[in-house]
């Protein structure tokens, strides 16, 4: 497994998969161009070809290509080797000087069979939660902060203080803008930014309960809101699904009064949990499904929520594979490619499910034992994720996105 690092990247909405690792790609190729060329044609396959407009893909790699001139190609017909695969080639008088192929593998981690220099190392000599526990058991270690600090750089923890800040700063900002979010004038995705407002409805709620769930949404549309409209988040494991886990931190943090500290801390148990199923499965929606962005945010959303509320490593566990369970199949059907629909309340619904998770961790966890392990439901998402058609998988070609092609807009 990877440092917490590179699950928790600080980088440019709206997808990482789509954005954040063809920008990683581009900067890399970059790199490779020696002399003058006439142009950088960057040509998009699979699902980067199907949603990478929506996506924002094109702007990612011409942005970073810059002042290099870029040809865009969003090729939806060749099988490619990956569904997020991309290939960059430097032209000059039509010949073609230097080509590379990369694949983007989910929260902007991207490798390559011909740039090697992007592949990022493991660092943790574990695979699956089975063998961290039983590390943990074995040393008499005090929980998973103290686990992957055995591993981790010592910079790591200013890293997490500096990515907590980074997600409540686009969070708070989330909280005062009421802009459309940039969709081309497509009529179907006029979307006014809503945070604010159910922030501001979330005040006038009597019941406790529901004020609660107002204020988790709230938090978790005004981060992805901001990702959707092309700012920068951070990855938590994606920037699709970046609102979930800042949702619930934000809530302990600023709603119940916890400490910045103990709330940073809660990071290293979500990232473990999210590490955990990037290795074993997979955090890309054109791999895996939705299940596999906004399921592992709302399992690493909920496992924080356990720590951060002093349960034990078996109720940990059952919170974050609670809330894995029960998004297994969700479909990845992004609305005409963009991440709007269902993307954005899709999120608020991710963090509603950490806090139930949490709940049920803490009230029906004593009372019957879990049978299934984080294991075994990472183990079903992979398999459920792989029986998954690509309609499903970020291609904007199933699902909604089919159904809602066909439906005039008003
Ligand atoms: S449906 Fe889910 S996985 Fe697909 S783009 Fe939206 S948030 Fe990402």
């Amino acid at each position: 497994m990877k440092s917490l690092e590179k699950l928790f990247r600080y980088g440019l909405g709206p997808s990482s998969s789509h954005t954040i690792a063809p920008s990683i790609a581009a900067r890399s190729f970059k790199k490779l161009i020696k002399g003058d060329i006439d142009k950088v044609v960057v040509t998009f396959y699979g699902s980067l070809g199907l949603t990478g407009h929506g996506h924002g893909s094109d702007l990612a790699v011409i942005d970073a290509l810059y002042p290099y001139k870029t040809e865009v190609v969003f090729d939806t017909k060749t099988d490619a080797p990956h569904p997020l695969y991309l290939s960059f080639e430097a032209m000059k008088g039509g010949v073609s000087l230097i080509k590379r192929h990369y694949a983007s593998l989910g929260g902007g981690e991207i490798t390559s069979e011909d740039d090697p220099s992007v592949i990022e190392k493991d660092i943790y000599p574990y695979h699956n939660l089975n063998e961290i526990k039983a590390k943990i058991n074995d040393e008499h270690l005090s929980g998973i902060k103290e686990f992957c600090l055995l591993y981790e750089d010592p910079s790591i923890d200013d890293y997490l203080s500096n990515a907590l800040k980074m997600m409540f700063s686009s969070l708070e900002h989330g909280l005062t803008v009421d802009s459309y979010i940039p969709a081309n004038d497509n009529p179907r995705l006029h979307w006014k930014r809503c945070a604010k407002s159910i922030y501001e409805n979330a005040f006038t709620i009597k019941d406790e309960g529901a004020k609660r769930e107002m204020l988790l949404s709230a938090y978790a549309y005004a981060v992805v809101e901001s990702s959707s409209s092309r700012e920068h988040v951070v990855t938590s494991p994606t920037c699709g699904s970046s609102g979930v886990l800042p949702s619930v931190l934000y809530y302990c943090y600023h709603d119940l009064g916890m400490p910045f500290e103990k709330v940073k801390d809660a990071l290293y148990t979500a990232g473990i949990f999210g590490n955990i199923v990037k290795q074993n499965a997979s955090i890309a929606g054109a791999i895996g499904g939705c299940q596999a962005e906004i399921g592992t945010a709302s399992s690493m959303a909920a496992a924080a929520l356990a720590e951060l509320n002093g349960l034990s490593l078996y109720q940990i566990e059952y919170a974050s594979e609670c809330a894995m369970e029960h998004f297994l199949g969700l479909s990845c059907d992004p609305v005409d490619g963009y991440v709007i629909i269902p993307c954005i309340e899709r999120n608020g619904m991710g963090a509603l499910r950490a806090y139930d998770s949490y709940l049920y961790a803490k009230f029906i966890a004593p009372i019957r034992h879990n049978q299934v392990s984080f294991d075994d439901v990472v183990a079903a998402m992979k398999l459920t994720g792989d029986s998954l058609a690509s309609a499903y998988k970020e291609t904007a070609e199933g699902g909604l996105a089919e159904i809602l092609k066909e439906k005039k807009t008003k």
